[in-house]
């Protein structure tokens, strides 16, 4: 197996991966959509809102902010020792109180968590106008892109290389180009080799219970 690297940025990452079947490629795509563990909020407490907005709409936009997060710092709730009860490893609250008239941003989120927030100040949640308000808490935790696509770490593709062979194009067997682009606080190339790391666990969970039969 081959990987050559074709464009790396912040957001977005083009490789090469040579050697692999399509079955293969088709389940590292999938376990980069669907699989990695993405921190975003779950529970929205409204302690308040006067503002036009239904309180579901703005507890769905909560939802769907992208958080910058250290994936090595957080634990799945029902794996860790808080026993589903909420802690600092697997939860982040978040606190908004704004008044009006005003533009209501993720930069007004107030984590508990100095190392998690919104990856852009800038996302709108609501306008507030003269004397209205909106007091909240949000709750983030782990989750996957299968449970809820708010959890969902990327948009991943993959096409076949194109070969020229005798004058034809035809496609390279075995060799497919990668798009990988971050719709989460992580990175491309950590999304990747969390994918890496997740089939690995597969593969070794299959070879044990193989093992019993
Ligand atoms: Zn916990």
């Amino acid at each position: 197996m081959i990987i050559k690297m074709k464009k790396k940025g912040k957001d977005r990452m083009d490789f090469v991966l040579e050697g692999v079947s399509i079955p293969f490629a088709n389940a590292l795509r999938r376990v980069m959509v669907s699989e990695i563990p993405v921190l975003a909020v779950e529970w929205v407490d409204i302690n308040d809102n006067t503002s036009p907005i239904f309180d579901e709409i703005i507890a769905h936009r909560l939802g769907l902010l992208p958080l910058v997060f250290d994936p090595a710092k957080f634990k799945f709730q029902e794996d860790c020792s808080c026993k589903e009860k909420g802690c600092p490893s697997c939860q982040v609250t978040f606190v908004l109180e704004k008044k009006g008239p005003c533009m209501v941003t993720s930069g007004d989120l107030k984590s508990s968590n100095k190392d998690v927030k919104p990856t852009d100040k800038g996302f709108i949640i609501a306008e507030l106008l003269q004397n209205q308000f909106i007091s909240l808490e949000a709750t983030a935790k782990l989750g996957t892109g299968k449970d809820h696509a708010k959890f969902q770490a990327a948009n991943t593709s993959y096409q076949n290389q194109p070969e020229m062979k005798g004058g034809e194009v035809n496609t390279k067997p075995e060799s497919f180009l990668f798009h990988v682009e971050t719709i989460s606080g992580l990175t491309p190339q950590y999304i990747a080799e969390k994918a890496g790391e997740i089939l690995a666990e597969k593969a070794a969970a299959f070879k044990k219970e193989a093992a019993k039969l």
